[in-house]
């Protein structure tokens, strides 16, 4: 099973073979509690909190199984993955390195809550290893980057930034929500800890809130027990249906790739487009060493029109299939303007130093046929 491919893997990884009963899908197992033998140590007893019921084991393994990792633990959101992770790896007086181009929620995380848990962190740009020893210093513990930022869709120097955890005893951790195991590994490229927000394209399905942390099993037991601690964990219904979605990731992930690249392509070519951001493009900064990273490069693309914000509204309005919205990864294509949705909780100086203004104009492509989503973007164009 090692062996097999995502799509394969998508589909088998994790199972339980025969299932309960026979059953070949996994059912929800919804008591709260379980008798266990009087001995067991806290951790170990079966209670939903503390991530070790049936339908939680079984949805873990069949995390671990797509990102090829040793373990994996579920979260009640993508941003309880990432505090509980951050809280299981460092102490009061530690210091972080993060990249400067942060998911909003993560970016708030840090900017409000460090200095009350007594962390420090140091903002680096992913793209430039050369500048990372400077802010590196003795209390340093841990990096975090993103695999594709949002919303300029960048990648970092990935490769680099596993090394350099790995050359000081750094803990590197990812956020992996954008590439997603289809087209980006973190285990295999050296990352201690990968981090998701299921409710993306791991579930697909924009209908449940849910996290996940994958990786080394001694960081991800670190992290359960952490977990166990601050009581984030995933309810077994919203498990289940991240189950069911993780069976066709690789069917979804791969249609919004191809679906993207060609959108972007269309893009480019418009006069009424002054810019579009996607990393398949060969414009794009990073599209060199993203290439040699990725299998795929996402389904997440940013646009500027040539009209300024008045176009980038006009153009939300005038599109008939992205449903104006912000949120991700969903087989439905979305589309949303960052400084009002996802980078509004951002100070205007931090979104305009990262090349966050109000004309640009973010895109999370869906599985809708190609073709249709070009001649919606054409039909809506036309009318600018
Ligand atoms: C949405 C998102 C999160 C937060 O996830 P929630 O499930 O909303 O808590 C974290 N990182 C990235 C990259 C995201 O897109």
């Amino acid at each position: 099973m090692d062996e097999a491919r995502i799509e394969t893997l998508s589909v088998h990884g994790g199972e339980r073979r025969p299932g309960p009963e026979g059953s070949v899908v996994y059912p929800i197992y919804q008591s709260t509690v379980y008798s266990v033998p009087s001995d067991t140590d806290y951790h170990d007893i079966k209670y939903i909190r503390l991530n070790s019921t049936p339908s939680q084991a079984y949805l873990h393994d069949k995390l671990a199984a797509l990102e090829g990792a040793e373990a994996a633990l579920a979260t009640a959101s993508g941003l309880a993955a990432i505090s509980t992770a951050l809280h299981s790896v460092l102490r009061t007086g530690d210091h972080l390195l993060v990249g400067d181009c942060l998911y909003g929620g993560t970016h708030d995380f840090l900017t409000h809550h460090a200095a009350d848990f007594g962390w420090r962190y140091t903002f680096i740009d992913p793209q430039r290893p050369e500048t990372w020893e400077a802010a590196r210093t003795p209390s340093t513990r841990a990096i975090l980057v993103e695999s594709i930022t949002n919303p300029l869709v960048r990648v970092g120097r990935l490769g680099e930034v596993a090394e350099l955890a790995r050359r000081n005893g750094l803990v590197s951790l990812i956020d992996n929500t954008f590439a997603t195991p289809v087209n980006f590994r973190p285990t295999a490229a050296g990352f201690d800890l990968s981090l998701h927000s299921a409710t993306k394209y791991l579930n697909g399905h924009s209908d449940i809130v849910a996290g996940a942390i994958i990786g080394r099993a001694e960081h991800v037991e670190r992290a359960r027990t952490t977990s166990n601690h601050f009581g984030g964990s995933l309810d077994p219904h919203a498990g289940f249906l991240l189950a069911r979605g993780l069976k066709t990731l690789a069917l979804r992930v791969r249609t919004q790739n191809e679906n993207a690249l060609a959108l972007a392509e269309f893009l480019a070519a418009q006069p009424k487009i002054r810019e579009v951001n996607y990393p398949g493009l060969a414009s794009h900064p990073d599209h060199a060493h993203a290439a040699e990273l990725f299998d795929g490069f996402g389904g997440m693309l940013s646009i500027r029109p040539t009209g300024g914000v008045e176009a980038a509204r006009a153009l939300i309005d005038a599109v008939r299939l992205p449903y104006d919205a912000p949120s991700l990864g969903g087989v439905e294509s979305l589309i949303t303007r960052p400084v009002a949705t996802s980078h509004a909780g951002m100070s205007r100086a931090d979104r305009e130093s990262l090349g966050i203004t109000d004309d640009l104009v973010r895109i999370s492509i869906g599985i809708e046929h190609r073709d249709d989503l070009i001649a919606d973007f054409a039909q809506a164009l036309a009318k600018l």
